[in-house]
């Protein structure tokens, strides 16, 4: 781990958002380096041809970095000794430098904090169960859709991530599971959820390039199952339509969080733009070009949004559709108004949804003692709150 102790003075915060404020454009900055996970195969080669190197140096690479998850360019016994720093300088430069680690769940819950080139700072979380490992990502340093409840939304944008940098969080837990730095043993990163800061569809480019690295078998990516990975969004549906003809069937989570447009203008301020009908004729695109279930992603605010009529609502809207209902028991934020719903609120809502015909179930909250849950990854809040720090 990074020294903790060094806090990044040169962060430029962004300004805080206004209410019902959108922030679609990154604002400008400097880019990271560029490193291999930004580019295909045949662009690596290039890079390595131009400084004169052999072509095969970038396939050479590629396998160290998506296969055997080695890092230090002094293990690349395959590569001359002269050439190693040269090759990884152009192909595997350094991205972020984790400034610590929260673990949670006897250590198998680990969000690590992140500083990026720029003193950004970017959370992941990496969640190990007993049949799978998931890593949480983030595509974007804060988020600019505002949602009132959440704590990252309310620190703003900062600037979208580079494709490399959202692989990198991916590689990164990968790296930890194969060196057996998470109780269990050994293992592989089977699941990728894009719930982490940002909106990954305010971030499309970088984020579908990151999605074929996932998923492109090695030398070129990952290697894994377009299946296990979750995108989710707050219903930019041009986007939305744009992902569905990617060819790339990862699951779709829409966050609804209201079944009627008067809360949902509030809850979730993107909605003034496209409405409740708007973003579900969207996942039923999304469903039927992709025949992949959609999630709807639902946070039970007390009081909010917890109506028994709301459940009803919400039944009639996802009836007969390749439908799956995400219940989230909201995680309170220090010193917010919004809290989790009571548990009989809950268990009537998810009654009356299975009697609507839906199926539903109710988020596993890993990750809450650390604010790794949804909603909770605003870096700089939690830079003053260690819990179970290692
Ligand atoms: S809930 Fe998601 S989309 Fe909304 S502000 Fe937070 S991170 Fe952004």
């Amino acid at each position: 781990m990074g020294d903790w102790s060094a806090m990044p003075e040169d962060l430029e915060t962004p300004r805080r958002p206004v209410p019902g404020e959108l922030t679609f454009d990154s604002p400008r900055r400097g880019k990271p380096r560029r490193h291999l996970a930004d580019l295909t195969m045949a662009q690596r080669r290039e890079a390595i041809t131009a400084i004169g190197l052999p072509a095969f140096r970038a396939d050479q690479v590629s396998r160290h970095y998506f296969s055997r998850l080695g890092d230090d360019p002094a293990g690349w016994t395959d590569v001359p000794a002269g050439q190693r720093e040269q090759v990884s300088d152009v192909l595997t430069p350094p991205l972020m430098t984790a400034l610590r680690e929260l673990t949670a769940d006897g250590g198998t819950t680990r969000k690590t904090l992140w500083r990026l080139f720029d003193g950004a700072l970017v959370e992941s979380v990496l969640m190990r169960y007993p049949d799978r490992v998931t890593m949480c990502v983030s595509s974007q340093a804060g988020c600019g859709m505002n949602c009132p409840f959440c704590a990252t939304g309310q620190a703003g944008l900062t600037r979208n991530l580079s494709t490399a940098e959202i692989v990198e969080q991916v590689v990164s837990g990968a790296r930890s599971l194969a060196r057996g730095d998470v109780p269990g043993g050994p293992g592989r990163v089977s699941n990728v959820v894009f719930m982490g800061m940002g909106e990954p569809m305010a971030n499309y480019r970088s984020m579908v390039a990151a999605l074929h690295r996932l998923t492109e078998r090695s030398p070129a990516g990952l290697g894994m199952s377009a299946r296990g990975i979750t995108v989710s969004t707050v219903g930019l549906v041009p986007r939305m339509r744009q992902l569905a003809s990617e060819g790339l069937p990862v699951t779709l989570a829409l966050s609804l969080h209201a079944p009627d447009d008067e809360l949902r203008d509030t809850l979730v301020p993107v909605n003034t733009r496209w409405n409740v009908s708007e973003v579900l004729d969207a996942a039923w695109e999304y469903a039927a070009t992709t025949h992949r279930r959609v999630s709807i992603e639902y946070a039970l605010i007390k009081d909010i949004n917890d109506q028994g009529w709301r459940a009803d609502l919400l039944a009639k809207r996802l009836r007969r559709k390749l439908v799956h209902v995400n219940l989230i028991p909201l995680n309170p934020t220090p010193g917010s108004m919004w809290t989790a719903s009571r548990p009989a609120d809950e268990r009537e809502f998810v009654r009356r949804l299975q009697a609507g015909g839906i199926a539903v179930t109710v988020r596993d909250t890993r990750g809450r003692e650390i604010d790794g849950a949804c909603g909770q990854l605003a870096a700089v809040g939690s830079l003053s709150r260690p819990l179970d720090a290692e």
